[in-house]
């Protein structure tokens, strides 16, 4: 059952163990981990390709569960989204990283942003805008430090009100990024249409860029996409210096990736910014 892997988790994946978290998230397990402190932010730091300089930071979160070890996200977020239990746990992830972002962004890193996950049942709620705005209060965080990575998903109950939901959020000064881009199906229809500012290309088109042709083409096409549309393109996934130069040639303005960090706690992150600035080339 327990498989030690890639990314430092224990893995879970037969279905026993499956049934076993569903239950754990069932029974109110979620709510409590919350309230026990089981949940943690980490970061991972986001590279501008011309200069290697920081750019932002993409606040994952992790569950830290007593008996089980580190939960992978991509095991509780989709239950947490079918059960509800997400709404609480997106706000957590909200508190947390905005005041976080404080000082990674105001104290540490001038211009960057900190990047949260949008969670589809959370930004389809009326109140989402009002609830960003609340955490903008409580925190004193400057709005264009705030990026929000947003995923297709969002879109397909009601896009007029997600295109004015993501309006709003614009008009604060709130930077919004497409996630996963070029998995969905509906990607160049919509493109057009969202008031966006950054397109994140998936770590599936990224893993064989330098050995399959057409995933080559893609990423280069979907680059130039976005520059003709005035966007900011992101990689992520980027493991190797061939892949970065494979980018870079191609210019994509950042990168995010194991190459240069994997996912991080914050004071682990406080440490890197500072070896990272002392870099030879930096
Ligand atoms: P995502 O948004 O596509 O996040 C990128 C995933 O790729 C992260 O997995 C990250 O750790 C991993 N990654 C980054 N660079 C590399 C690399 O170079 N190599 C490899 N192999 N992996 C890399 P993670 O942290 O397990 O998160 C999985 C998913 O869970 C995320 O996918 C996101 O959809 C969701 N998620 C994570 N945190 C949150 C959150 O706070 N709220 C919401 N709603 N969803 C979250
Ligand atoms: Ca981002
Ligand atoms: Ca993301
Ligand atoms: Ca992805």
């Amino acid at each position: 059952a327990k498989q030690h892997g890639r990314n430092d988790y224990q893995w879970y994946t037969d279905d026993l163990t499956q049934r076993v978290h569903e239950r754990l998230i069932l029974r109110g397990d979620l709510q409590q981990a919350i309230e026990l402190g089981q949940f943690e932010l980490y970061y991972q730091p986001q590279v501008a390709v011309h200069n290697g300089q920081m750019c932002g930071f993409e606040a994952l979160l992790r569950w830290n569960h007593p008996e089980r070890g580190m939960i992978s996200p991509s095991i509780f977020i989709p239950m947490a989204e079918a059960t509800g239990q997400i709404i609480a746990l997106s706000e957590w992830v909200f508190k947390r990283a905005c005041r976080d972002a404080v000082m990674l962004c105001t104290k540490l890193t001038e211009g960057a942003a900190v990047a949260i996950n949008v969670s589809p049942l959370h930004f389809q709620r009326s109140s989402f805008v009002a609830f960003i705005q609340r955490m903008l209060d409580d925190s004193g965080l400057d709005p264009q430090c705030l990026e929000l990575e947003v995923t297709e998903g969002l879109l397909l109950n009601n896009i007029e009100d997600a295109i004015d939901t993501l309006q709003e959020l614009k008009d604060k000064g709130i930077k919004i990024a497409i996630d996963d881009f070029g998995t969905g199906f509906s990607s160049l229809n919509y493109l057009k249409r969202l008031p966006i500012d950054k397109v994140k290309i998936d770590k599936a088109f990224i893993d064989d860029v330098n050995e399959d042709g057409r995933d080559a083409a893609i990423v280069q096409s979907i680059i130039s996409l976005a520059h003709n549309l005035q966007l900011t393109v992101i990689a992520e996934g980027v493991e190797t210096d061939e892949q970065l130069a494979f980018l870079a040639k191609h210019d994509c303005d950042e990168i995010q990736g194991y190459l240069f960090a994997r996912p991080m706690p914050f004071g682990d992150l406080i440490r890197w910014i500072s070896q990272w600035r002392q870099r030879p080339e930096g």
